[in-house]
């Protein structure tokens, strides 16, 4: 496995993610072998900021549909769902209302309706994503030809949010990995499974990544760090005087084979089949390369 040692914790761990020691353990770990233009952009959030951040989305799709409105981009029948979607998203609204759109620090202002009541928010705004989604597809402002960079504010306000209090993030071993733009996504779920990630899965903007287990021993920053020392790459056969290394494996069957456990792991997971029931890219290459290793295999 290839160790760029391109990063230090600063260059990797963009300044406003937070970290319980845990989480800082696992971004040292795993920061070795990500290049320099792949970025951890998310680590430990506590459930307040979880409750927060679905208000933030709450706030960002009910400007989006009234933009959709406002700017006369639906025809009438799409405006007229529009408006339904809307009312039934107000209907239910934080308190205070509005600010965390604008807000310059996550988890303010503090929304102080009760726990359920923001539950049974999410459970609208998880609904209300799905049905604009479904809108502004018709209406053609996302979908075939719409480039998702240009036009990343409507491609967000429909992008699934996790149930806040179950985020994983919660836990302090989640990570948001981030490359340049999504093309990077696949070597970072490469990566990551080959770190021993328990859970991979794309999200709007950024990979998310899950050590449950913690980084697979043999390549933890101990053997980067002493490798680095000897002035040996990790992962070319060599040894370093006191770290043994992993053989090296046939990467692409094992990180497949690793993909589907995880996906076969917890099917029911809000996170692993997100809000769009179409699986996403990653499902299907991850089934697509599982399926090639199973014809591939010699029984
Ligand atoms: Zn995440």
């Amino acid at each position: 496995m290839k160790a760029y040692n391109e990063h230090t914790y600063q260059t990797f761990k963009r300044n406003t993610v937070e970290t319980i020691p845990l989480t800082e353990g696992l971004i040292k770990d795993v920061m070795p072998y990500f290049p320099k233009y792949i970025k951890c952009i998310g680590g430990y959030v506590d459930d307040s900021k979880q409750f927060w951040k679905s208000n933030y989305h709450w706030e960002h799709l009910c400007s989006m549909i009234r933009r959709s409105i406002e700017e006369n981009l639906l025809d009438d029948r799409l405006t007229t769902c529009a408006k339904a979607v809307l009312a039934n998203l107000e209907n239910n609204p934080p308190n205070p209302i509005t600010g965390y759109l604008a807000a310059k620090a996550m988890g303010t202002p503090k929304d102080i309706t009760p726990r359920d009541q923001q539950i049974s928010r999410w459970k609208t705004l998880r609904q209300s994503k799905k049905d604009f989604k479904t809108i502004i597809t018709k209406a053609g402002i996302i979908g075939p030809g719409k480039d998702e960079k240009e036009h990343v504010s409507w491609y967000y306000c429909v992008a699934p949010v996790a149930r806040p209090g179950t985020s994983k993030h919660g836990c302090g071993y989640a990570l948001d990995i981030q490359g340049r733009d999504k093309k990077d996504n696949p070597l970072i779920r490469s990566v990551s499974a080959e770190l021993g990630s328990s859970h991979i899965f794309d999200e709007a903007s950024h990979v998310h990544v899950e050590f449950k287990n913690g980084v697979n021993g043999a390549l933890s920053s101990r053997v980067a760090a002493a490798n680095q020392k000897a002035n040996k790459p990790v992962g070319d056969g060599s040894t370093s005087p006191n770290v043994s290394i992993a053989p090296p494996q046939t990467m692409e069957s094992e990180t497949a084979l690793k993909m589907m456990c995880l996906i076969k792991e917890d099917p029911t997971d809000p996170e692993v089949n997100p809000i769009n029931a179409e699986p996403t890219t990653y499902l299907q290459q991850a089934q697509e390369a599982f399926n090639s290793f199973l014809t591939a295999i010699d029984w």
